[in-house]
Order: structure tokens, then C-alpha cells, then sequence
């Protein structure tokens, strides 16, 4: 089977998770799947060589489990974007809106450079408000995106066309 038939098979819908009306994409079958996690990791690993990335940074917290072995493989170093209030060293922060409220997320902004090229990873895109988020801050750090990688892009929710400015041009790859 192709990539895309193999990953899909190993994601799960779940019905009203969180809430109501919400289908959700459970990844935790792909992940226990060592054919699937492996092809997904090399799959990143790829973008990440393609758009000369320097750095993988993973989204709290699915984005960890998928970026981190991405790093080792491209042999680039990893950075979380974490939720607000978790990293202990000194911080650089982005807040976005969500449908009901706001987010924060933070980085340590000393472990990126004006050099660094930034592939960031995450399991969905859905409405994009957290990727868009994480582009400014690697922006607002000074180091400059190389492009987004996600599993998949639940594409009636339009992030893509929310990316699009933040992107300046640098591409969106979902697989
Ligand atoms: P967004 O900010 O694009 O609306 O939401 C994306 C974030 O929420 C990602 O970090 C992603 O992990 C999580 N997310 C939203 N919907 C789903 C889903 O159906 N399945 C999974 N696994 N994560 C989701």
C-alpha cells in the first residue's frame, strides 16, 4: 500500500471526543504500529532534508511524539513549543484566540538562532490557530521557518488558508 493508505488505516475516529459533534483523530494506533511510525518518521524526515531544515520543533504534546524522532533521523536537534507556563528557563510567548477564549504557548527562545531553519511538526492541523502561533514565535525568536509538516489537515476547517501569510511562502506538507 501507498504512505497515505498505510497512515490512514491507522488512524482511529472517535465519535464525540471531546464534545459533542467532534470527530476526532486518534493517532495511538499509527503510533503502536512500527511499520506505520517508522514510514510517518521517515516520510518528515524527508521534508525536513528537502527544505533544509536546521531544527525540528514539536507542538504540545502529539507534536513531540511524532517530531522528536524526526530530529534524531534528519540529525537536527529538537525544540518543544509548549503550553504556557511549563518551560523553566527564560521564555519568549505567543497567545492566540480559540473558539471559546485563548491559548498561550511558549518557547526557550536562546535555543534557536538567526540561523536556524525550522521544520515545525505537529499530529493535525484543524483550524491552524496553534500552528499559525507557533510560525509567529519562531519568527518573533528570529529564526526563520523552513516549513510546517502535520500528519494530516482536516481540510473543511481552512488552516491552510490561515497559514498562508505567516508562511511567507515556506510550505504546509501534510501527509
Ligand atoms: P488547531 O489549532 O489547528 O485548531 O488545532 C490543532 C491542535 O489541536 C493540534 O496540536 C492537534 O494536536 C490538536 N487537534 C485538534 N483536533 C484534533 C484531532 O481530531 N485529533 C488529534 N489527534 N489532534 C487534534
Amino acid at each position: 500500500a501507498n504512505l497515505e493508505e498505510l497512515l490512514l488505516s491507522r488512524i482511529r475516529d472517535v465519535a464525540d471526543y471531546p464534545e459533542p459533534g467532534v470527530m476526532f483523530k486518534d493517532i495511538t494506533p499509527l503510533l503502536a504500529d512500527p511499520a506505520a511510525f517508522t514510514a510517518l518518521t521517515d516520510a518528515f524526515a524527508a521534508i525536513a532534508e528537502r527544505t533544509g531544515a536546521t531544527k525540528v520543533v514539536g507542538l504540545e504534546a502529539r507534536g513531540f511524539i511524532l517530531g522528536a524522532p524526526v530530529a534524531v533521523r534528519a540529525g537536527l536537534g529538537f525544540i518543544p513549543v509548549r503550553k504556557a507556563g511549563k518551560l523553566p528557563g527564560a521564555t519568549l510567548g505567543q497567545a492566540y484566540d480559540l473558539e471559546y477564549g485563548s491559548a498561550e504557548i511558549e518557547v526557550h527562545a536562546e535555543d534557536l538562532s538567526a540561523d536556524d531553519r525550522v521544520l515545525i511538526v505537529d499530529d493535525v492541523l484543524a483550524t491552524g490557530g496553534t500552528a499559525e502561533a507557533s510560525i509567529r514565535l519562531i519568527h518573533r525568536a528570529g529564526a526563520e521557518v523552513a516549513g510546517v509538516a502535520v500528519l494530516m489537515e482536516l481540510s473543511f476547517l481552512d488552516g491552510r488558508a490561515r497559514l498562508e501569510a505567516a508562511l511567507r511562502g515556506a510550505p504546509l506538507e501534510s501527509l
